[in-house]
């Protein structure tokens, strides 16, 4: 699988388009407490939580800057899928890598909880991710290879049973009171037997790139 381009520019693979419309109208809550769709289909809850129903057809209409396509994002986070090209990304030693942003490298590094909703990235995208990716091409993002990932916890939407939506919020697995009011967007996965591994360099065109698509641009 190789991942669409768009405007010369790698288009990667958990990048929700333009044409992924939102599917399935406003959740609310049914007579048991539990957010639900109006017409509930099999498959809406994972982990005892809601998640977000998009169309699924990548390529069509544009990317869109900063935005996850939930299905592709739980699937990469599940199935140690890449992020860029949605292909395994598993080491020769059957390990999954990792790059993570900045800020999770040093929570981890810290001992802080090994957690993360960024997505495995293969070893042959390494360098595309670093140049294109908002999320890890402002930093100095950091290589691991993860012996295991389970998942810990959903970014997503509150939706309290009088109406009030309280946005971008991560709610761990194991609070049990706050999953029915969830709809998830993004899955955190715990990592476990890390190891640091060397960074792929970014591409010698990556400050013309850069240069070309401003923080604003599509990537
Ligand atoms: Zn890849």
């Amino acid at each position: 699988m190789r991942p669409p381009l768009w405007r010369g520019l790698t288009v990667p693979y958990v990048t929700r388009w333009s044409g992924e419309a939102p599917l399935g109208g406003r959740p609310r809550h049914t007579t048991g407490g539990l957010l639900a769709y109006p017409i509930p289909q099999e498959g809406d809850w994972t982990y005892g939580v809601l998640w977000a129903r998009t169309a699924s057809d990548a390529g069509r209409g544009e990317p869109v800057s900063h935005a996850i396509h939930t299905a592709r994002q739980l699937t990469c986070m599940r199935d140690g899928l890449c992020q860029m090209c949605g292909n395994p990304a598993r080491t020769s030693q059957g390990r999954t890598l990792w790059l993570l942003p900045a800020n999770e490298a040093e929570r981890i590094r810290g001992n802080g909880t090994p957690w993360t909703r960024t997505p495995p990235t293969c070893h042959p995208c390494m360098p595309t991710a670093l140049d294109q990716l908002p999320w890890l091409r402002d930093g100095d993002a950091s290589a691991f290879s993860v012996a295991a990932a389970k998942p810990a916890a959903v970014f997503g939407d509150i939706h309290s049973p009088g109406g009030h939506v309280e946005v971008d919020i991560t709610v761990a697995l194991d609070e049990t009171g706050t999953l029915p009011d969830l709809l998830g967007r993004q899955l955190l996965v715990t990592l476990s037997g890390l190891c640091e591994e060397p960074i792929v360099p970014r591409s010698p065109w990556a400050p013309y790139l850069r240069r070309s698509s401003p923080d604003k641009g599509p990537y």
